[in-house]
C-alpha cells in the first residue's frame, strides 16, 4: 500500500524524469529531497532513497535501489556520516559509469559540529541548521544548472526564492524559540548540534548517541542522573521510535516528557513543503514544553 501511494506521487526510489534531457535526481532523505524538489520546481520531480519513516542511520540497500542508483544521473546525499550503507553502496560503483553524488557535507561554507550533548564525534544533521540548507539550495541549483543547461535559469530562479524563504523560515523559528532558549532540554538522539547552534538552544543531555545506536545501561543510568540534577526539564522522544527509553529516563525525576520530535522527517509527506514542516514541527514542539507552554 504504501509502495502504491509512493507510485502514485511519483516519489518511489527511481528517478523521475521531466521534460527530454532533465536529469535523472535522486535525494538520501527527505530533507535534502525536498530541498531538490524546490530547486527543480517547474522541471522534474527527484526521486527518494529511503523509505517512508526509514531511519538514514541503518540505510539499508535493497536491489530496487541500487536499480535507482544505477540509473541516477546525479545523486544528492548529505554524506558517509549520517547514511554509512549509502557511502559504501556509492562508494561500490557497479553499474552506473555515469553517476555523480554529491555529497553536501563537503558543500563550501557547511559548517560541522560535534553532537550538542555528548560532544564526540560529528552531528550529521546539518539541514537543521537552516543557514545549512540554504548553502545546500544554492549548491543544489549550480549542480543542477551544469547538468542542464536548458533549464540552468530555472534552477536559479527557484534556488533564489528558497533562499528567501529560508532566511524568512530562520527569522520566524528564532522568534518561536525565543522563551525557550534558555531552558535545557533532553533529546532521544543526539541530532540537534546544528539546531541548538543556530537558535541558541541548550541541549543538555542525549539518551542515544548522534547515529542513534541504542544505549547502554551506563550511559543510562548516567543520563537519568542528569536529568534528575537538571530539575523540571522536558525530555523528547522521537516520532517512530520506543518511548519507552524516554520514560525510562524521566521516572523519578521533575522532568516531563515533551511532544515527540522528528528531525528526519520521517513522518512527513514528502515535497517542497516537507522541509519548513519538519523545522516549524521541531520549534513548536520545543517552545510548548520548553517555552513554559
Ligand atoms: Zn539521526
Amino acid at each position: 500500500m504504501r509502495l502504491h501511494a509512493l507510485l502514485a506521487l511519483g516519489l518511489a526510489a527511481a528517478p523521475a524524469t521531466g521534460a527530454a534531457g532533465v536529469p535523472r535526481v535522486l535525494a538520501d532523505l527527505p530533507a535534502v529531497h525536498s530541498l531538490v524538489a524546490r530547486v527543480m520546481a517547474g522541471v522534474g520531480t527527484p526521486g527518494l532513497l529511503l523509505d517512508a519513516g526509514a531511519d538514514p542511520h541503518d540505510f539499508q540497500l535493497r536491489p530496487s535501489t541500487a536499480r535507482a542508483l544505477a540509473a541516477a544521473d546525479l545523486v544528492f546525499w548529505v554524506g558517509p556520516d549520517l547514511t554509512p550503507g549509502l557511502a559504501h553502496a556509492l562508494a561500490g560503483g557497479g553499474a552506473g559509469g555515469a553517476r555523480r553524488a554529491v555529497a553536501l557535507a563537503t558543500v563550501a561554507g557547511v559548517t560541522g559540529r560535534p553532537p550538542a550533548a555528548l560532544g564526540e564525534g560529528t552531528d550529521p544533521h546539518l539541514w537543521l541548521d537552516p543557514a545549512n540548507a540554504r548553502r545546500w539550495t544554492l549548491a543544489i541549483a549550480a549542480t543542477l544548472a551544469r547538468a542542464d543547461g536548458a533549464n540552468a535559469t530555472r534552477y536559479g530562479s527557484n534556488a533564489a526564492a528558497a533562499a528567501g524563504e529560508i532566511d524568512a523560515l530562520a527569522a520566524e523559528l528564532t522568534r518561536t524559540l525565543a522563551p525557550a532558549g534558555a531552558t535545557p532540554i533532553v533529546v532521544l538522539h543526539d541530532a540537534y548540534g546544528h539546531f541548538a547552534a543556530a537558535f541558541g538552544l541548550t541541549v543538555a543531555a542525549a539518551i542515544m548517541a548522534a547515529d542513534g545506536a541504542a544505549p547502554g545501561a551506563r550511559h543510562l543510568a548516567r543520563t537519568r542522573a542528569r536529568v534528575a540534577a537538571l530539575g523540571p526539564v522536558c525530555v523528547f522522544p522521537e516520532v517512530g521510535q520506543d518511548r519507552r527509553l524516554a520514560r525510562a529516563v524521566i521516572e523519578g525525576t521533575a522532568a516531563r516528557l515533551g511532544p515527540p520530535l522528528d528531525p528526519e522527517g520521517a513522518a512527513l509527506a514528502p515535497g517542497p513543503e516537507l522541509y519548513p514542516r519538519l523545522m516549524r514541527g521541531l520549534a513548536e514542539a520545543i517552545a510548548a514544553c520548553a517555552g513554559g507552554g
